[in-house]
């Protein structure tokens, strides 16, 4: 736990929340400012600033348990899909520096839009060879 971390209060119940799911390594609960109807977050207990921060067992826990509220989410709302997605970093959008999944449900005509809406800088496409060995190399 880090002592002024939001998500770390409300995963040990310091401040409250609207919880939907908890497990031994992971807490979810409702957006307050929620995209959609049933929008979730999932984080887990331990406190990481960012998803690189992640081990693979980490990984495990947080994205099975994505996956289970994506399910309940489905049947609880009746969606017709999901967003699933994480903000990493202030400019990605990343608003609580404690690694949190977003679990969106979406309806058909809801007028929202798939994960490229977020941002589109038209990068040049000629040399996609040189754009895929460039990232290659940062392995
Ligand atoms: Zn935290």
């Amino acid at each position: 736990m880090t002592e002024d971390c939001l998500f770390c209060k409300i995963v040990s119940g310091e401040i409250p929340s609207y919880r939907v799911y908890e497990d031994e390594a992971v807490y979810a609960f409702l957006d307050i400012n929620p995209a959609s109807e049933g929008h979730t977050l999932v984080a887990p207990k331990k406190h990481f600033n960012s998803f690189t921060d992640l081990g693979a067992e980490d990984i495990a826990a947080l994205f099975e348990a994505a996956k289970k509220v994506t399910l309940a989410l489905e049947k609880a709302f009746s969606a017709n899909g999901m967003n699933i997605g994480v903000n990493n970093g202030e400019v990605a959008g990343q608003e609580v520096p404690h690694v949190h999944v977003h679990v969106i449900p979406r309806k058909k005509g809801d007028g929202g839009r798939g994960i490229k809406s977020i941002v589109w800088t038209e990068p040049d496409t000629a040399n996609l060879e040189g754009m895929a060995e460039k990232i290659r190399k940062a392995f």
